[in-house]
């Protein structure tokens, strides 16, 4: 069966250029960063290569990146790191209740450590309000984070509008962009962020590698000690095969976004449209709101969204409830809850999310099997939702 892969926000496939790219460092060029000889001198070049390619994607110098394992890994770093540096100074933290839990149970890890932390509810439509979240600063607020785009229905947050006054507060203010990479353009300068996190698996790099942006002048504690690698804010030998991986899907992504945007927003689109033409009880979550191009998130009155994914599994078709590092949990999401979307309603969520590999044929496909797939559900238990 041909399946498809409705998924990207997942995760997605390494791309065959990034493949390529990779692999002489696997073996021929296998040596460690940190050597003087030629093997380390070979890596060395290729990690500092990879280094100019993924500050390009994000209007970065060179010297503000730092290469982790990772979105979770980067953001850690900007929380513990920032927060710890600045205890003496403050102990409260704020950001937005949709986060992605590397940043949520991040927090709560810091509250055990006796921060305070202040969780700020996004809007209906899955926009946070700025000004709302001005007024939740306090005068011993040291570090914001407000997610660039959301990994579940994919909205675009306004953090130019809040930079300007965070700075002006000397609050560090941090981003986990890990999201909006490869589908959006980003521009830190233009963010006004001062950290921020990146995880090369979702632009079509590959797993265990991201990066943690800090801007120039601005300083966090390392949380991780051992060699002097990465200006021993991110000690360990470095992964060189995934960071070149990295560099080399920046360089994709970066070449490939006016034209992917515009083609995914389109299918996209046509996916919502279809959907909402043929199916009753449906709820397009964050539909008038700036949405990632690839993301579609929506609650199907009267069923249950894993029996939903099942079903289209079994049709070879793949999507999600949501966060993948969530799937398996009973408890309805986070982000739709921080939105106001009753529990109910929201455990019936399926998201899906396209990719560079998204056809129109697959998108049609789509149309013809969820509504059918629905449909035999609800006529199978019309009431109960098929709990
Ligand atoms: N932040 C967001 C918004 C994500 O979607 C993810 C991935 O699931 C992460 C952080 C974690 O990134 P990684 O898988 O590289 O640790």
């Amino acid at each position: 069966m041909d399946r498809i892969y409705l998924d990207h926000n997942a995760t997605t496939p390494v791309a065959p250029e990034v493949f390529e790219a990779m692999a002489p460092y696997f073996t021929e060029a296998f040596g460690n960063a940190g050597s003087v000889h030629f093997f380390g001198q070979q890596a060395r070049g290729a990690v500092e290569e990879a280094r100019d390619q993924v500050a390009r994607l994000i209007g970065a110098s060179p010297g503000e990146i730092t290469f982790t394992s990772g979105g979770t890994e980067a953001d850690n770093l900007a929380l513990f790191g920032g927060a710890r540096l600045r205890a003496e100074r403050g102990r409260h933290l704020v950001a937005t209740a949709f986060e992605h839990h590397a940043i949520l149970q991040t927090l709560e890890a810091l509250e055990r450590e006796g921060f305070l932390v202040t969780l700020v509810p996004v809007e209906s439509d899955g926009m946070l309000d700025p000004r709302r979240f001005l007024e939740a600063l306090r005068p011993d607020t040291t570090v914001a984070t407000v997610m660039l785009a959301n990994n579940e229905v994919g909205t675009i947050q306004p953090l130019a509008e809040l930079a300007s006054e965070l700075r002006a507060r000397g609050i560090l203010f941090h981003t986990d962009a890990v999201q909006a990479a490869g589908k959006i353009p980003i521009d830190v300068k233009a963010l006004g962020v001062d950290t921020l996190a990146l995880s090369a698996h979702k632009f079509y790099g590959p797993k265990g590698v991201g990066i943690f942006y800090l801007r120039k002048g601005v300083q966090v504690r390392a949380v991780q000690f051992g060699g002097e690698q990465e200006k021993a804010l991110r000690p360990g030998t470095l992964n060189v095969p995934g960071i070149v991986g990295m560099g080399a899907a920046a360089e994709l992504a970066q070449a490939e976004l006016p034209e992917v945007s515009i083609r995914l927003t389109a299918m996209r689109d046509r996916l919502q449209a279809g959907l909402l033409e043929r199916v009753s009880g449906i709820h397009v979550m964050a539909q008038a709101a700036p949405r990632t191009p690839n993301t579609l998130n929506c609650c199907f009155e009267g069923v249950h969204g894993e029996s939903l994914i099942l079903n289209l599994d079994m049709e070879g078709i793949e999507v999600s409830s949501g966060a993948a590092c969530a799937a398996g949990s009973t408890d309805p999401s986070h982000v739709l809850a921080a939105m106001g979307v009753s529990a109910e309603l929201a455990q019936s969520a399926v998201r899906m999310s396209l990719g560079r590999g998204t056809t129109e044929a697959q998108v049609d496909r789509v149309l013809e099997i969820l509504p059918a797939a629905l449909e035999r559900l609800r006529s199978l238990a019309p009431h109960t939702g098929n709990r």
